[in-house]
């Protein structure tokens, strides 16, 4: 569907917005209703290569990376009072063009505020140290900021991971070029102008859609480049490490997961139960979704039963009803995907208890819907319990101690995310030290604070985004000595 009307939307290089260099342009769809959002310029190598120039040019000029900490830390707190002014608008835009209800979209742009207003209290903080050695005179460290940084962005959570990067990369003085999905450049590109109004110089921070496969490869191998930081599937993410090894560039990688979710006997059944969302927020398209569910057996039952009720009472519909909980998979293509597991399940013998079809019929078949899925009795070693789905289907397996609960949950190639429910402290402390992932929670499906280190272990990834962590990815560390006269 073709809209003459759909606004042109250019790269954002240099504080300015430009088409791409070939005048290529691609449409940007709502995924729940097909509508043309936007045509968005496609950018090409010769475009990454003004970025990665224009980023060059602002950081050796200094304007940014030379101002007081107190300047950089005003210019972010504009900023997310800007963001906050634009919220609601950023929210819808977000929310149509990801297909995400509109409450989450809100919670993510709320977020992504609160990200600068945490790295610019976080600037005046961050530093130094004198350290005492062993020879007459004086040890010193700085911290220097890492230059320019290539920021890659997933379309699951484009805003609020946008600002998880771009926010501590600008608080210590670096320039950027982010490379949205290609699916997902909207809200970006607006944080890009609300980031010019702030006051955040021309060049310091430049937003680059285009193909993957082009930009983001000629953005990772670009010489001057010295920080990439990646979020997007293993795969992909394996690549840009391969690729960037020649030149020792900084990588840290946030990728994909296949989290569990442990339920003990012993548990609060109906907020366990109520964990839908862990799983079924932004239809399951989440890195952390717990996708698998462990319940011990003596509560397995009465917790299946529970689980599927509550699925059943989802809400799935337009994105940008307040009402809705679940709305559009992001494409046709990826609800395929998704519904290809589902047959894999089925076809290896799992129960499927609920969902399990394309949602059909009315406004549906315009968007890519797809029904909240239950699978229990799922063997360990089935395709629906080892790979990520990106979708709302979950697995339920029961396990009969402690031991072959933490055995099950670490029984992935990926270690990224997880939730325990048990009123035993003793054993929640026991579990969350033997479970191999970079974040867990005990007690709620709530466990991604911007305060906290955010990351994962095994193929889920290396390196910890959001809390103070961010600051040393895009930092380097000088030793100084000096000596005594
Ligand atoms: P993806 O296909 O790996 O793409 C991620 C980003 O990389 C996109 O901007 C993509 O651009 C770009 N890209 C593709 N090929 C590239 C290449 N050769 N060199 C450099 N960049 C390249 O992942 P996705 O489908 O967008 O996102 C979903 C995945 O992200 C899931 O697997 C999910 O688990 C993971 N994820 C992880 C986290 C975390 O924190 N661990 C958070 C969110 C999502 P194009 O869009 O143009 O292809």
């Amino acid at each position: 569907m073709a809209d003459p009307d759909a606004p042109d939307e250019g790269l954002l290089i240099d504080g300015r917005r430009v088409p791409s260099a070939s005048g290529a342009r691609s449409p940007i769809r709502n995924p729940a209703t097909g509508e043309v959002l936007a045509y968005v310029a496609q950018a090409g190598v010769d475009d990454a290569q003004a970025a990665v120039e224009a980023a060059r040019r602002s950081y050796e000029g200094g304007a940014w990376r030379r101002a007081t900490p107190a300047e950089r830390a005003r210019v972010l707190l504009r900023l997310a009072e800007l963001i906050r002014a634009n919220a609601e608008e950023l929210a819808r835009l977000e929310s149509r063009n990801v297909g995400k209800p509109i409450g989450e979209s809100r919670g993510e742009v709320g977020m992504g505020a609160d990200c600068f207003q945490y790295y610019a209290g976080q600037i005046p903080t961050f530093g130094g140290r004198t350290v005492p050695v062993s020879a007459p005179g004086t040890g010193l460290t700085f911290r220097e900021p890492v230059g320019v940084c290539a920021l890659i962005v997933p379309w699951n959570f484009p805003f609020a991971i946008t600002t998880w990067k771009v926010a501590p990369a600008l608080a210590l003085g670096n320039s950027v070029v982010v490379k949205p999905a290609s699916a997902t450049p909207l809200t970006a590109l607006r944080l890009g102008e609300l980031a010019l109004e702030a006051g955040v110089p021309p060049g310091v921070l430049n937003i680059l859609p285009g193909p993957g496969g082009a930009v983001g490869a000629a953005l990772v191998t670009h010489p001057a480049v010295r920080k990439i930081s990646f979020t997007g599937s293993t795969e992909v993410g394996s690549g840009v490490m391969k690729l960037a090894a020649d030149d020792i560039k900084r990588v840290s990688l946030e990728l994909c997961g296949k989290s569990a979710n442990l339920v003990f006997a012993d548990a609060d059944l109906e907020k366990a139960g109520a964990a839908v969302f862990s799983v079924f927020g932004n239809a399951g398209q989440d890195c952390c979704a717990r996708s698998r569910v462990l319940v011990e057996r003596a509560a397995y039952a009465e917790f299946v039963e529970r689980f599927v009720e509550r699925t059943r009472a989802l809400r799935i519909g337009d994105p940008l009803d307040d009402a809705t909980e679940i709305g559009s998979l992001i494409s046709p293509e990826h609800r395929a995907k998704v519904d290809g597991y589902v047959r894999k399940g089925v076809e290896q013998g799992a129960r499927l208890c609920i969902g399990g079809q394309v949602k059909r019929g009315g406004a549906y078949d315009a968007g890519s819907f797809y029904e909240p899925t239950v699978f229990a009795d799922v063997a360990p070693d089935m395709v629906i319990a080892q790979e990520e789905i990106f979708g709302p289907v979950v697995s339920i397996t029961p396990f009969d101690s402690e031991d072959e609960a933490i055995r099950l949950a670490n029984g992935t190639i990926y270690g990224l995310s997880g939730s325990l429910w048990t009123r035993d402290i003793g054993r929640a402390l026991r579990v969350v030290r033997a479970v191999e992932t970079g974040v867990i929670s005990v007690n709620t499906s709530w466990s991604v604070h911007l305060e906290m280190p955010f990351g994962g272990v095994k193929r889920s990834g290396v390196g910890r985004e959001l809390g103070p962590s961010a600051l040393e990815h895009y930092s380097e560390s000088k030793s100084v000595f000096i000596a005594e006269l």
